[in-house]
């Protein structure tokens, strides 16, 4: 089927969706000492958070040095204008109580596509954070030139202290509040979500799910399928609807994290191997089981590594051409997704990772354990015992192994920064490497895994000591390009025809390594950092595009 006629049918979806509630969009404001959203505010106030300021800061110095005034007041205003949703929900907790969540989705849309970006859970989200991170999937979009605006999702909890039915609750209630309140702002053509921190595919799984769920409630029954042309689409979509319709009984006693339509949708596929799951594309870095895409989940980890190895190469930083990572030593802080496939990816690669910080919890408060090994740590061993087996990072071992456990994060941070390495790789969380402890930094270069843990004034500290830092913008944005080939995926494929993961993991390699060709030429043509020239790159394009009217 032709892709004009499968975006037909997602518009005609779509509309159906807007249709089913009001919309409006006014310009709002994050009131930093309320920490709540107000409708007129001086945005000189957002500027003090310093993860927002990580990319303030240098774009306002670009902006004097590279920017026409025209195109600096474009800039500014697409700065300025983001779309701020504050989708706060009340919960029923298991105990009958009800606590208000506070979440939110940022955009910055694109007239080129959907917005895309992560959803994160985490105690410490706020509007500004999830508007840096939003502003940062723009740029990062920009940066390999993939056609969606930025996005992102926070929710202000700590999914530890939530048991299963209140976290799917949570997932169900964020996405239903989402559409309830902007159905203009989300869906396959408008804004597609994925994993971030503290969320995984089985979230999108159930968030998936409650967007077939919310749609069938909300969508008038008689749905006019004369408006899609072709015969096919007409049987498939009024037989995909019935089977739905079926599964809706389902939800009365259903257990936690069960999805009655989403299964319906699955199995319906497998019984007509010629349908496209289009639906599915409103959500990416899902179970390949749930019609996600091979090699999704670790795509930015591998990215990261794969990136890595075109740095060495760039630099001769290594004395082997054919596999330069071989032997490099690499400190690396989170095994989470990002990290324990970036970890993996070094080690596979020759490298070796030398020291390891992550959070790991014990009862005497001692939470954050650093694991070092001169040798190289065997990542293989590592990643079975942990993302495979689900066992604690804090008891394994291996020869030469040492395990030191802290109390005090800063303390343990510094083990990490001062260690003589040839890549440090923060794949944990933001402003991680602050003005406080630059100094102690003793790597070569910098690949920033996780976003924003370089803050602005940290950037100058490492600048000066002459280290390269590879911005996050470009060094992780394997996940996001890995999240456009799902999405393209589900809209023009049928799952027997899904890609395979030796496809993906060349698309990732080539993407990247060009991403990095084009942002170290611009840097060595202007004489600016990798990160102002990524930058640069980035908001050139953005200023080109004419305003979404989004
Ligand atoms: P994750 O939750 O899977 O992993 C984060 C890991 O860091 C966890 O293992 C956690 O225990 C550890 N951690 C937390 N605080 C720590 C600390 N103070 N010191 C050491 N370790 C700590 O999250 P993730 O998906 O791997 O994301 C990590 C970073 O990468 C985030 O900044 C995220 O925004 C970014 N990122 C993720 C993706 C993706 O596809 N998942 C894509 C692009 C960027």
């Amino acid at each position: 089927m032709k892709l004009s006629i499968l975006i037909s049918v997602l518009v005609f979806l779509e509309t159906n969706i807007v249709l089913a509630a009001g919309f409006s969009c006014q310009k709002l404001f994050f009131d930093q000492k309320t920490d709540r959203i107000v409708s007129q505010k001086n945005t000189s106030n957002q500027e003090s958070d310093s993860f927002y300021n990580n990319f303030l800061i240098p774009i306002k110095a670009l902006q004097k040095k590279f920017f026409s005034l025209k195109e600096s007041d474009k800039l500014t205003q697409l700065l300025n204008s983001p779309k701020i949703l504050n989708l706060e929900f009340p919960l029923t907790l298991d105990n009958g109580k009800t606590e208000i969540i506070k979440a939110w989705r940022i955009q910055y849309p694109s007239v080129n596509g959907p917005g895309k970006g992560g959803i994160r859970f985490h105690e410490s989200v706020s509007t500004m954070e999830v508007r840096a991170l939003a502003l940062g999937m723009r740029l990062k979009n920009k940066v390999i030139g993939l056609p969606f605006g930025g996005a992102k999702g926070g929710v202000k909890i700590d999914p530890k202290k939530y048991s299963q039915n209140e976290l799917e609750k949570i997932s169900r209630l964020f996405i239903s509040t989402f559409l309830n309140k902007h159905p203009k702002n989300i869906g396959l053509l408008n804004d597609v979500p994925a994993p971030d921190v503290g969320t995984n595919p089985k979230i999108m799984k159930v968030m998936l799910d409650e967007f077939l769920y919310w749609s069938l409630k909300n969508k008038p029954k008689s749905l006019d399928f004369k408006s899609v042309d072709t015969q096919y689409m007409e049987k498939n979509t009024v037989s995909v609807l019935k089977v739905m319709y079926k599964a809706l009984g389902k939800y009365k006693n259903k257990n936690a994290f069960e999805t009655p339509l989403l299964d319906a949708y699955i199995q319906f596929t497998k019984n007509h191997p010629e349908h496209k799951a289009i639906l599915a594309g409103f959500i990416t870095g899902k179970s390949i089981s749930d019609f996600g895409l091979k090699g999704r989940e670790e795509a930015t980890g591998y990215g990261v590594a794969a990136l890595a190895e075109t740095v060495a190469r760039s630099y001769k930083l290594g004395t082997n051409d054919i596999r330069p990572l071989t032997n490099l030593s690499f400190a690396v802080q989170g095994f989470g997704n990002v990290g324990s496939h970036a970890a993996l990816g070094f080690y596979k690669r020759g490298g070796k990772v030398v020291s390891l910080f992550e959070f790991s919890p014990r009862a005497d408060g001692k939470n954050f354990l650093i694991l070092e090994n001169k040798e190289g740590i065997n990542i293989k061993k590592l990643f079975k015992w942990v993302v495979e087996e689900k066992k604690s990072i804090a008891e394994f071992s291996e020869p030469f192994l040492t395990k030191t456990a802290f109390y005090n994060q800063e303390l343990a941070l510094n083990k990490l920064l001062v260690k003589q390495v040839d890549f440090l790789v923060p794949a944990a969380l933001e402003k991680q490497i602050t003005k406080k402890n630059a100094h102690l930094v003793n790597a070569k270069i910098i690949l920033e895994a996780a976003n924003g843990p370089v803050t602005a004034k940290a950037d100058k500290v490492l600048n000066q000591k002459n280290i390269i830092m590879v911005p996050d913008i470009l060094a992780n944005s394997g996940g996001v390009r890995a999240s456009y080939l799902e999405w393209v995926q589900n809209l023009t494929q049928t799952p027997a025809q899904y890609a395979t993961q030796k496809f993906v993991r060349k698309d990732l390699e080539k993407e990247l390594a060009f991403g990095f060709q084009n942002v170290a030429q611009i840097a060595k043509r202007n004489n600016i950092s990798l990160r102002e020239a990524s930058l640069l790159f980035a908001l050139k394009q953005w200023v080109k595009e004419p305003v979404s009217a989004r």
